[in-house]
């Protein structure tokens, strides 16, 4: 099965990919990750990226999609693959339509006014773990894998309005686009846990 995780910054794709991944073994593709590897890597690409990333604008579509079609080109791929990040407008959608087959569009939707809380408070690790200073009671170090957690340097408030933006007037249009399609399935997450969120996907996905 090939699935789009689709959300605003601050929604819990990357939280739900943790889980998906683990109970489904399910390959999970996140272009973020992707582009934070090639800046910690100090590749041409990563040197791009960083940018746009640290401006909360989207990095320019053509290194996108050339980036994701690669990557979906590699043998792991073959079985079945959640992307997490992209498509995140609709040019990348139609661009990802030409090459690959997708079997739905997962869309954790969450009230507007919890996002910038969220992901301000957001702690995250290099396995790809990531926490909420709230629940962390002082602690600074990963509960899963012991690595040090760190705030993302695009996780600050100026830089999270643009991203919210960017995700209202670019990627929001994409629920329609998946709708259209009839390859939509929305997840209300609201205030609740992480574990009952996973439960109303799991839902969707054993169907
Ligand atoms: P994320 O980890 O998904 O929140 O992505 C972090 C940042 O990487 C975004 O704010 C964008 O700058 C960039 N990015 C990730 N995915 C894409 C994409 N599909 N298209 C353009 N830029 C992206």
């Amino acid at each position: 099965m090939n699935i789009i995780l689709l959300g605003a910054p601050g929604a819990g794709k990357g939280t739900q990919a943790s889980k998906i991944q683990a109970h489904y073994n399910l390959l999970h593709i996140s272009t973020g990750d992707i582009f934070r590897a090639n800046i910690k890597g100090g590749t041409e690409i990563g040197k791009l990226a960083k940018s746009y990333i640290d401006a909360g604008k989207l990095v320019p579509d053509e290194v996108t999609c050339d980036i994701v079609k690669d990557r979906l080109n590699w043998d792991d791929a073959k079985d079945g693959y959640m992307l997490d990040g992209f498509p995140r407008n609709v040019f990348q959608a139609t661009e990802l339509d030409k090459f690959a087959e997708i079997d739905l569009c997962l869309n954790i939707d969450v009230d507007e006014a919890l996002l910038m809380d969220r992901i301000c408070g957001r702690r995250v690790c290099s396995c790809g773990e990531s926490y909420h200073v709230s629940t962390l009671n002082g602690a600074t170090t990963c509960a899963k894998c012991g690595k040090e957690l760190y705030r993302r340097a695009d996780d600050n408030p100026e830089t999270v309005k643009t991203r919210l933006d960017t995700y209202k007037s670019q990627t929001a249009p994409l629920i329609d686009y998946y709708r259209a399609q009839g390859k939509l399935a929305t997840v209300t997450s609201g205030e609740m846990s992480p574990d009952e969120v996973f439960g109303q996907i799991k839902k969707i996905l054993d169907k």
